[in-house]
């Protein structure tokens, strides 16, 4: 079974309104473009439809922040949590990210901390503090801090508690950095096995203190660690970095995380629309459960929410084949969006005890054929809307989503709608 769904989202990109002005289609570490409302809004609206809907629970980057109301924005969000029986929880970066409290005057903000302690930055292999610029629509620049020195330790420690003492999170997700990591001597020292833009060892070094960081507030706090990596052993001698596989020392590495807690893979490089290497790899026993997180319907990797339905049943089944029990996706736009709203119910279905081996033609008939005027209808969606990689048959496919719209009412109409506009982007881009 699939134990837990998770909606993973940065803040600036979250759009759950219909329509709403200045708001990002992707990326990462942006500025947040609207007032303490709208965010309060976009996220009861998400988190209430996940209640609803049978989704676990929301991954919040960017939870805190000045610009949107802080703790007490935080603090609302959680009663809204909490009356729709979904875990709310924050993304925090250990060394970077900005740490618990992403951008403001706090104390806790990671930036603050390295402003006033530059001596405990991390550094980049010339001996220059690690200040890093992202590729891919994240502007704002990213600020290390060395996981070697015991005051950033004890300030991550420190923050960890603050932030659950101070909000009422159901826990977090936490990070240690895909960036690049500190190179200071401190670090290599302690490192055993090589490094690539992420470090096993760090993730062992720090996961086991934050996770009882969080459990000395809230001893039942759900604690999702990431590895960025997906479970297939790498054995050529390279050091994957995001997205990549687990040379050999990953898994005595993640023999010290701390098993109260979930681990996180990443699933784009073993599933569809990629999969360039198999997954023949059992999830570790002995955890809460293990996670593989997709950039499905997405612009980061792929587009933007694409029907992804068919592949998410692919990575559902493969996922329940080999023992991982949970699965997460991008969740920052509304199920107004018939593409995100389809992939967001088949996360909810698949691998449930309404769909247990995670069936494709199950979830058209029972939970999309309602939606959109029957199952062959749903089916026919399904076909319509993959047809987005074949240029030539777009126009027809865009003509036929008309037609089926043209014969319903309602938000039934309204899907087929979307489909339309949704190909018909294609078409006239191509056409420019
Ligand atoms: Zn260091």
């Amino acid at each position: 079974m699939i134990n837990l769904r998770l909606l993973w989202t940065w803040d600036h990109c979250t759009q759950w309104t219909a329509a709403r002005a200045g708001v990002h289609d992707w990326g990462a570490s942006n500025e947040f473009s609207g007032y303490t409302g709208d965010f309060i809004r976009e996220y009861s609206l998400l988190l209430r439809w996940c209640g609803q809907h049978g989704i676990d629970g929301v991954v919040v980057w960017g939870l805190l922040r000045d610009g949107h109301g802080g703790v007490e924005a935080a603090k609302r969000l959680c009663e809204v949590a909490d009356t729709a029986g979904v875990k709310l929880l924050a993304g925090v970066g250990l060394n970077a990210y900005g740490s618990v409290y992403y951008e403001g005057s706090s104390e806790w903000s990671l930036n603050n901390h390295l402003s006033k302690h530059p001596e405990l930055y991390a550094l980049r292999p010339d001996g220059e503090r690690h200040i890093h610029q992202m590729p891919g629509n994240a502007p704002q620049p990213m600020h290390h801090a060395c996981p070697s020195r015991p005051e950033n330790m004890e300030y991550c420690l420190e923050g960890l508690r603050w932030l659950m003492e101070t909000v009422p999170l159901a826990g977090v997700q936490i990070e240690t950095g895909d960036t690049h990591v500190c190179e200071c001597p401190l670090c290599r020292e302690r490192r055993p096995n090589p490094v690539s833009a992420l470090s096993w060892d760090d993730m062992a070094f720090l996961y086991g203190p934050a996770a009882e960081a969080v459990w000395s507030v809230r001893p039942d706090a759900t604690v999702v660690m990431e590895t960025y990596s997906h479970p297939e052993p790498v054995t050529d001698g390279t050091v994957p970095g995001f997205g990549g596989g687990s040379p050999p020392w990953a898994m005595q590495c993640v023999d010290q995380f701390p098993r109260g807690a979930y681990v996180q893979w990443v699933a784009d490089n073993v599933t569809a629309p990629r999969n360039p290497v198999p997954w023949t790899t059992q999830a570790p026993a002995g955890f809460a459960g293990n996670i593989m997180r997709a950039h499905l319907a997405t612009w980061w990797m792929g587009r933007g929410d694409e029907v992804a339905v068919d592949w998410l049943a692919l990575l559902a089944q493969k996922s329940l084949a080999q023992g991982f029990d949970g699965l997460s996706i991008f969740g920052d736009k509304s199920p107004f969006r018939t593409g995100c709203e389809l992939n967001y119910l088949a996360l909810a279905d698949y691998g449930s005890p309404a769909n247990p081996d995670a069936d494709l033609a199950s979830f058209l008939a029972r939970v999309a054929g309602p939606l959109l005027g029957g199952t062959e209808r749903a089916t026919e969606f399904l076909r319509l809307a993959r047809l987005i990689a074949v240029p030539d048959e777009l126009e027809t496919a865009a003509t036929q989503a008309r037609h089926h719209a043209a014969q319903l009412n309602g938000r039934q109409a309204d899907r087929w709608t979307w489909l339309a506009w949704y190909l018909s982007r294609w078409t006239y881009d191509a056409q420019g």
